[in-house]
């Protein structure tokens, strides 16, 4: 008999419950992975995702070859026709997983796991990329938080997760090894190269994740608190793909984190970090959605439903395009479209300008990020945009509209992030990139700017925008007055 280890997204060997309880089962151990997309309906892996997919595969499955095993990767429209013809070929008695939050993926394995049971094999899953499973944190009535601050509250008064379990020294291999499609055969690399950006920015993979883990801690954990909002600087971890695809786990973040402070004598702040602190956003963006799974399409403060959104699809492409005459919302948008990633204070920026400013429905923006981020990830994805529409548990109140000059000069007061992602603004001096429109007209020749030809100009006059959308608001207000 033989045990079937299903990677979903969990594409590490290390802290990986599932692949140790396999391992434990002592029989051989097939690692399968299988793609499909048509599973996940509207949020299949969107363009960026599956650049990063492509590579990390790549990665586990050199990692599995290392412990003188395989990967077997077929591509699917039922996953659950796909395991059931492997148990039955290949004599698998067990299959094993690790749990996956999204409520179509939810509703998927439940299915796979009745119907295998059926068939007599046995079939256990586990969590390897929660620190704590959405329905063990509850409030004192038993529900759902809403509310960040007791949420994180109740998370830290559980005992540590346990600590991480170590990576199998070897796999035993079957007799005899299934088939496997060639990872080129999935067709997760875009025809038209326009990936380069996002290969040169990243090293998917385990390795890559861990490198990544103890950069950051070495080098930008201690300024953490106040350098994680300067887009110009990399103060953050940037650990944030790695983390959705499971090439580390939120588990081996916790002790990495812990042993490094001990180290240093913080025998206790690091528990009230900011960064961990962070973390504990990603649970809590998993603990919304698995109890209120209709938000990825709907908004959880009700009311916004109604709001009056605008359509104007020139003025959204724009923003795709990184072309709104703001500086700090074009540096953004592009520097999402050429690495796959924006920094967090800026993913505020560009939304609150496409929600406030543009008034453009939070879903058009969420859906825009799915395709091109390589963290595109259902829970924080879908907290993110209501958080920063003002329609999600614990949001910024929709009547607080960034102001996108104010915001930059507060974030970027030497313009560092906007030079370097907007180029043809690079010549300007500080007191005026950020709002090139106000510069005098020496300024501008001298800087080579000439506004609506080698720049745009403002889309949109920020102070009227934001008086359109605080009508928009009060509609909602009157509605529910009458
Ligand atoms: P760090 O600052 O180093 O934080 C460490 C880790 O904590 C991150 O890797 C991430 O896993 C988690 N984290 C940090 N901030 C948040 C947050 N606000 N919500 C949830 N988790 C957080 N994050 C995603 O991973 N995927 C998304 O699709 C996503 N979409 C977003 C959309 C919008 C509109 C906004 C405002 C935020 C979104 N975020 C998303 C959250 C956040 O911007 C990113 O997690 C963060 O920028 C990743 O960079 P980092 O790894 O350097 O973060």
């Amino acid at each position: 008999m033989a045990s079937l280890v299903w990677f979903r997204q969990d594409l590490r060997i290390a802290d990986n419950p599932a692949l140790r309880a396999a391992c434990e089962s002592g029989d051989p151990l097939i690692p399968v992975y299988i793609f499909s997309p048509q599973e996940e309906g509207a949020w299949a892996p969107g363009a960026a995702s599956r650049v990063w997919l492509h590579q990390s595969l790549g990665a586990l499955e050199k990692a599995l070859q290392g412990l003188g095993s395989r990967l077997i990767v077929r591509s699917a429209a039922d996953s659950l026709h796909e395991l059931a013809t492997l148990c039955r070929d290949s004599k698998v008695d067990r299959v094993f997983w690790n749990r996956r939050y999204e409520p179509l993926v939810i509703a998927r394995d439940t299915r796979i796991k009745e119907m295998l049971e059926h068939e007599g094999i046995e079939v256990r899953s586990f969590n390897a990329s929660l620190l704590f499973e959405p329905w063990e944190i509850r409030t004192k009535s038993a529900g759902p938080f809403q509310v960040f601050t007791p949420f994180w509250r109740a998370c830290l008064a559980e005992a540590d997760p346990a600590a991480p379990l170590a990576a199998p020294a070897s796999l035993k291999s079957p007799e005899r090894w299934p088939e496997s499609t060639p990872l080129s055969a999935l067709g997760l690399l875009p025809r038209i190269k326009w990936d380069q950006g996002i290969v040169k920015a990243w090293h998917p993979g385990s390795a890559g994740a861990e490198d990544t883990l103890s950069r950051f801690l070495h080098e930008a954990y201690e300024h953490y608190a106040t350098g994680r909002d300067v887009p110009g600087r990399l103060g953050t971890s940037r650990l944030s793909p790695h983390l959705h695809f499971g090439e580390i786990g939120p588990r081996q973040v916790w002790h990495a984190l812990k042993r490094f402070a001990l180290k240093r004598g913080q025998h206790t702040s690091w528990r009230r970090s900011q960064f961990l602190t962070e973390l504990g956003w990603r649970e809590f963006a998993h603990h919304l959605l698995y109890h209120f799974p209709h938000t990825p399409e709907k908004p959880l403060r009700e009311k916004f439903a109604r709001f009056p959104w605008r359509d104007d699809q020139g003025a959204v492409r724009a923003w795709q395009r990184g072309a709104t005459g703001f500086p700090i919302v074009d540096a953004g948008m592009r520097q999402l479209w050429h690495t796959g990633w924006i920094h967090n204070r800026v993913r505020m920026i560009v939304g609150s300008f496409l929600v406030k400013d543009l008034l453009a429905s939070w879903n058009l923006g969420a859906a825009w990020f799915w395709d091109t981020l390589v963290d595109a990830d259902l829970a924080s994805n879908t907290l993110g945009w209501q958080w920063t529409a003002g329609c999600g548990a614990d949001a910024a109140p929709y009547f607080r509209i960034f102001n996108p000059v104010t915001q930059a000069t507060r974030f970027d007061p030497e313009g560092t992030y906007v030079r370097e992602w907007v180029p043809e603004l690079a010549r300007l001096p500080g007191a005026w990139i950020q709002q090139p429109w106000a510069a005098p007209a020496d300024v501008l020749r001298e800087a080579g700017v000439h506004l609506g030809t080698s720049y745009p100009r403002p889309l949109i006059d920020h102070k009227l925008a934001r008086e359109r959308a605080l009508a928009g608001l009060a509609t909602l207000d009157k509605e529910r007055s009458t």
